[in-house]
């Protein structure tokens, strides 16, 4: 585990402020670098307060709640794959428009916290949690949606002026499509906002993409690539001049 492993939920603004003792159970010396996130708890989980578990890996790469709720009602069906379920930021929120969530991730803790955490949200009943690698299980696994936010391989990401999507963590953007491709063609990416996406609109079996900007605070902070019946159907020139 790469530590901040995927730094997604950086705005542009540091304003926020810690109130001093504001949390006794954090111990902020050892943590100066989660202290921006925390200041953030609510828009990565409005239920923070009741007692919501996050690892350090977790600040980082958690998808901030309103980002998964519009992620969630662009993916409703009937079971959706969270192929790198992380703290369960998606998991919930697919929980609330989708029958069923196979939620996994490589990493037993963070399972363990997506658990605890959907509990908090009362959504567990719609969840098959599986602790595994993705790759590896894919063969196995059967659904209308595979949605994918795998690690973006560390804080390097944002040097880039084009992030290669070939960087993804554990395996290249090529390998993640093969794979996810063989499940069904609805696939969503979760990616970072400065991806080159030009392996998008290239990948191999598809004739389309829609790239979403994903903006928090007035800032992009990621964007999402939907792909097969996931992509929303264009207003022709005929239909916006009825409106
Ligand atoms: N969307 C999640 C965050 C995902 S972060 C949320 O909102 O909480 C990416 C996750 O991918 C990490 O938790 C990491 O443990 C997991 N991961 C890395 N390699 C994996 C693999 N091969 N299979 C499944 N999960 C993997």
């Amino acid at each position: 585990m790469v530590e901040g492993d995927c730094d997604r939920n950086e705005l542009s603004d540091s304003s926020n402020s810690i109130e001093e003792n504001e949390d006794s159970s954090v111990n902020w010396e050892n943590n100066k670098d989660i202290v921006k996130f925390y200041t953030r708890r609510y828009s990565l989980f409005s239920k923070f307060d009741q007692g919501i578990k996050l690892d350090r890996e977790s600040w980082f790469s958690v998808t901030p709640e309103k980002i998964a709720q519009n992620t969630a009602k662009r993916c409703q069906c009937d079971t959706i794959v969270d192929a790198f379920c992380g703290a369960g930021g998606n998991t919930i929120q697919f929980a609330k428009t989708c029958k069923k969530v196979i939620a996994i991730d490589i990493d037993p803790q963070k399972v363990e916290l997506a658990r605890h955490n959907a509990e908090i949200y009362g959504v567990t009943d719609r969840i098959q949690f599986i602790v595994g690698d993705f790759f590896k299980l894919a063969d196995t696994l059967e659904a209308d949606v595979v949605f994918l936010s795998p690690p973006w391989g560390g804080l390097q990401y944002k040097k880039y002026r084009r992030y290669n999507l070939q960087r993804l963590q554990p395996k290249p953007f090529d390998d993640l499509w093969e794979t996810a491709r063989k499940i069904t063609p609805n696939l969503a990416f979760y990616l970072p906002k400065n991806s080159n996406t030009y392996p998008l609109v290239v990948a191999p079996g598809s004739n389309a993409v829609e790239v979403e900007q994903n903006i928090l605070g007035g800032f992009v902070i990621a964007i999402t690539a939907y792909f097969g019946n996931l992509i929303k159907k264009p207003i022709t020139l005929e239909e916006s001049e009825g409106e």
